[in-house]
């Protein structure tokens, strides 16, 4: 029986899947499948993210997306999933985990890079490795006593290290007072002025 151009197509599509699977199935060989993601949730909390699969992220590993066509593929369709499969070379800096958890308002679904999960310091597998970042995040962040915020960046900082600044915006137009406070050893108050002409 003759090849028709949709068994090619098909053909090549189940090759590129098959790197993937391959990509996937080595990492899980020296690594077990996790079962969260955790992630630092402000300066409040870590969130935990209930890991649904394991995928590559294709648009990392190429360009664009893979070809697709409708109802038929053509001669050209075809030589573009070839040219693609050449190309696509998926390894596990590529590898990415869908996740799920639930917000007050619902369930959110996402996905993260591995990379982003082993070389960010807000995410990790292990719950016990955000630690040390959270409690860095409540001590600049977490409202204390004798302490303001910083309009801007939203730290909290000692009174002698803010300093008063206007900044010209429709959104204050309603408060008392165009002054507000912003830290005195960096740009704060010019960002906020730039980030309200935007
Ligand atoms: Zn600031």
């Amino acid at each position: 029986m003759k090849e028709t151009l949709l068994d090619k197509f098909n053909h090549i599509e189940l090759i590129i899947k098959k790197k993937e699977e391959n990509t996937c199935n080595a990492w899980l060989k020296s690594n077990e499948m996790p079962k969260f993601i955790y992630e630092l949730a402000g300066y409040k909390s870590i969130r935990e993210k209930k890991v649904t699969g394991i995928r590559i992220d294709s648009h990392e590993v190429c360009e664009g997306f893979i070809p697709s066509f409708k109802k038929r593929p053509t001669r050209k369709d075809l030589d573009s999933i070839i040219e693609y499969n050449e190309l696509y070379d998926p390894n596990e800096n590529h590898i990415g985990f869908s996740y799920t958890y639930s917000e007050t308002y619902g369930s959110i679904s996402g996905f993260d890079n591995l990379i982003d999960i082993l070389t960010n310091n807000r995410k990790s597998f292990r719950k016990e490795d955000l630690i040390p970042e959270l409690k860095k995040m409540k001590e600049l962040y977490e409202p204390r006593e004798g302490y303001l915020e910083c309009a801007y960046c939203h730290k909290q900082r000692l009174p002698k290290d803010l300093r008063q600044a206007t900044v010209i915006s429709r959104m204050y137009i309603n408060y008392k007072s165009n002054k507000r406070n912003y830290c005195k050893d960096s740009d704060c108050a010019s960002h906020d002025q730039m980030a309200h002409e935007g």
